[in-house]
């Protein structure tokens, strides 16, 4: 049976895997979703340790790519997608550390941005060979940090897209200002004054133009794309492959901000990955656990912490969980549990892990293992993991109150750090914006 992709808003007509990755969002502004989840085959949980890392995650994509990129081209997308560590790290007897920051941007995105501007690569060279004509997609994009440097990354040199990135000045670290300003090519950093907020209106004000979009092809990177989405799935069949205690599914704690990321590990357990069970692990901003405590679903303006990639007051993702739980909550509780945890929970949990087992955990990380902790609390005997999503050193300042020592910095850091940025600085203006768009 083939996938295609639907509206969650139901008023757009289904598309296949090119046309849902190449508009980012449905016409009437609803998410994509499949229509069905492929079940993986199960013999891949019979010998997994036996199977080569690409073999894996190539197995779980492929059906929802649906031969829109044939199946040679596609192993090598998700090869360049996986092509650095993603190691179960054991932190205590019962608990480890799924390490997603050993991309070139040290945080979990890496992943999902590379398969994106592969598959985006791929249509835009099609699209030549198929016409002789060039089509140009202009990637815009608005980042509170690690987004826009993953995305710079990720779409570097790619033939045929323009990326455009709009961050709050003065309002990401340094880290993640050099990662997402130093690329140059065919990657446009704004530094706008204002804060994210107007970054995303002018980002929202851009999409809603149609007359702008008539003249320039737009699409989001944003994590509501399937492309950045599906891939993220790939890191959780990895880790069941270094599970030892395979008699034992893990908790998988997941430091949540958008939903995007459990998203994809409820859809991979949808898809019959064994999971004992999920926790989404909020900061202040906790939506979420609200509404698994009270069936009441409220937004609310989102609160800065220490954890800023999570700083989210409605989630877009979520609506993806509540669809492949059918609405039910009763179903959905059974499978996710989520705690809220304090800035001051998050640092007590950074020293007290540093201090008792060696381990260094940035602010996400570090949210992830103490909402694990609660839960292991009331259910002894459990053994799970936590994913950290980011490197340590990409949050200088929480790191500084946790301990004195020098962070191990990654290999480029130095190199990284001396590149020269390369920004536009402008107003939080949406007729510049367009102007800018129109002229790339
Ligand atoms: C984006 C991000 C998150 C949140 O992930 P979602 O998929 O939005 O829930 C958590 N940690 C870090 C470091 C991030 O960059």
């Amino acid at each position: 049976m083939r996938i295609h992709y639907y509206s969650l808003n139901k008023v757009s007509p289904t598309v296949g895997f090119r046309e849902a990755v190449i508009h980012g969002q449905a016409p009437d502004k609803g998410l994509y979703f499949p229509s069905h989840i492929p079940q993986v085959d199960k013999q891949i949980f019979t010998h997994i340790e036996a199977l080569d890392d690409a073999e894996i995650c190539f197995r779980v994509i492929q059906p929802y790519v649906n031969g829109e990129i044939p199946d040679e081209a596609l192993f090598t997308i998700v090869q360049q997608t996986i092509a650095f560590p993603l190691p179960l790290v054991q932190v205590t007897s019962h608990i480890a550390s799924l390490e997603l920051f050993h991309g070139p941007t040290w945080a979990f995105k890496d992943v999902g941005a590379r398969f994106m501007s592969r598959c985006l690569g791929y249509f835009t060279r099609q699209h030549k060979l198929n016409t002789g004509k060039a089509q140009k997609i202009v990637v815009l994009v608005a980042t509170s940090g690690d987004t826009g440097g993953a995305v710079a990354a990720g779409f570097e040199g790619v033939e045929g897209v323009e990326v455009v990135i709009l961050y709050p000045s003065g309002k990401v670290s340094k880290v993640q200002e050099q990662q997402l300003t130093t690329q140059g090519q065919n990657i446009h950093a704004i530094e706008i004054e204002g804060s994210f907020d107007d970054c995303q209106q002018m980002v929202k004000h851009a999409f809603a133009d149609m007359a702008l979009r008539s003249r320039v092809f737009l699409t989001s990177a944003n994590s509501i794309n399937i492309a950045r989405w599906l891939p993220q799935q790939f890191y959780y069949f990895l880790a069941w492959k270094q599970w030892q205690d395979k008699d034992h599914p893990p908790v998988i704690s997941v430091p949540s901000g958008n939903f995007g990321n459990i998203g994809a590990g409820l859809l991979a357990y949808a898809g019959g990955l064994p999971v004992q069970h999920f926790i989404a692990a909020c900061n202040l901003n906790d939506v979420v656990p609200r509404f698994l405590q009270t069936g009441k679903y409220e937004v609310h303006k989102a609160i800065p912490t220490l954890s800023n990639a999570m700083d989210v007051g409605d989630p877009s993702n979520f609506i993806r969980i509540l669809t492949l739980f059918e609405h039910r909550l009763d179903n959905l509780k059974n499978v996710l549990s989520a705690y809220s945890i304090s800035d001051d929970e998050t640092l007590q949990t950074m020293r007290r892990v540093y201090r008792n087992y060696g381990y260094l955990t940035d602010p996400h990380g570090a949210v992830g293992m103490l909402a694990l902790e609660r839960y292991m609390q009331a259910h002894p005997g459990r053994k799970g993991y936590f994913l950290e999503t980011a490197h340590p050193v990409k949050f200088p300042d929480a790191v500084a109150e946790v301990m004195k020592d020098k962070i191990p910095a990654p290999s480029g850091l130095e190199a990284l750090m001396q590149r020269p940025k390369k920004a536009i600085k402008a107003r939080a203006d949406n007729a510049w914006l367009r102007d800018f768009l129109e002229s790339l």
